[in-house]
């Protein structure tokens, strides 16, 4: 099936970009999550959160600082547990799993961005592209082939040989965001990617970070406080009082304040 262009002219009928009736990737029921704060009271970050994201489809995640979109995203990514509550990714349920098969569903079928890349110093883009890869068993060979393809769908196919330091902010994150498609993860979580990225550098991230994961069928959630970025997603979903809202295509509006 070839995927329509998430930028499709407004007057052009708007095809789906994803199959709805297709098994989700990502699915979290009945999930919350407490902290216990500083002076000992706990604070119920997540109150009981559903959701549920397709091959391919684009969700955004918006809401004040502190609304726990970060805790969201790393129960979602099993970088942390909900106190209650599920997530399977894949299907496969992630409260279900030892750690060696945890750290290989993290590995291979799980993608992070965050607003810091943590990029390798030393090594090049092509390198950093491959690295996951390499940890994830893929042969050299493939890995490379695999890392050149992502860095060229990234419009960073002449930073290949570059180290970090000689690169942009924005290629930078480009590199990270490559390296997080680079085991073809089912489910791509990025966390405010272009927090620090001036207004066309984050534009040029996000049309080629929107772009492959609707090639490659990736789920993806996206945590932006950029509501017309977040505007361009399938569906917004607003984080407030530890409830998911569903704010529609067009997060505008009173519902929608951040
Ligand atoms: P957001 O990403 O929306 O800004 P976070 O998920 O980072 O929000 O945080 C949500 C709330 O949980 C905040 O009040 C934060 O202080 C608190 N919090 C986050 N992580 C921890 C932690 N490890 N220990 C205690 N409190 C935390
Ligand atoms: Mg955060």
């Amino acid at each position: 099936m070839s995927s329509p262009s998430p930028f499709t002219p407004a007057d052009e009928p708007a095809a789906p970009r994803f199959d709805a009736s297709a098994a989700p990737s990502i699915v979290a029921r009945g999930v919350s999550k407490s902290y216990v704060g500083g002076d000992g009271s706990r604070i119920q970050v997540l109150g009981s959160v559903d959701l549920e994201v397709r091959p391919g489809e684009l969700v955004s995640v918006i809401g004040q600082s502190g609304s726990g979109k970060s805790t969201l995203l790393h129960v979602l990514g099993a970088l942390d547990h909900p106190d209650t509550g599920e997530v399977s990714i894949g299907g496969q349920r992630v409260s279900s799993l030892k750690e060696e098969p945890l750290a290989l569903l993290r590995s291979r079928s799980i993608g992070f961005v965050f607003q810091f890349h943590h990029l390798l110093r030393e090594f090049s883009a092509l390198e950093n592209v491959m690295m996951p890869q390499l940890i994830a068993g893929t042969p050299t060979g493939r890995a490379r082939d695999r890392a050149r393809e992502l860095l060229e769908l990234m419009g960073l196919g002449a930073r290949a040989e570059h180290k970090p330091a000689q690169l942009s902010g924005g290629e930078q994150q480009r590199v990270a965001v490559a390296r997080a498609l680079a085991n073809r993860p089912l489910a791509l979580l990025a966390d405010e990617p272009s927090g620090n990225l001036d207004p066309d550098t984050s534009e040029r991230l996000h049309d080629a970070l929107f772009r492959v994961c609707q090639e490659e069928r990736a789920a993806m959630v996206l945590v932006t406080h950029d509501l017309g970025l977040a505007a361009r997603a399938d569906r917004v979903l607003r984080l407030h009082g530890g409830q998911l809202v569903n704010v529609g295509p067009e997060p505008s509006g009173p519902a929608a304040g951040e």
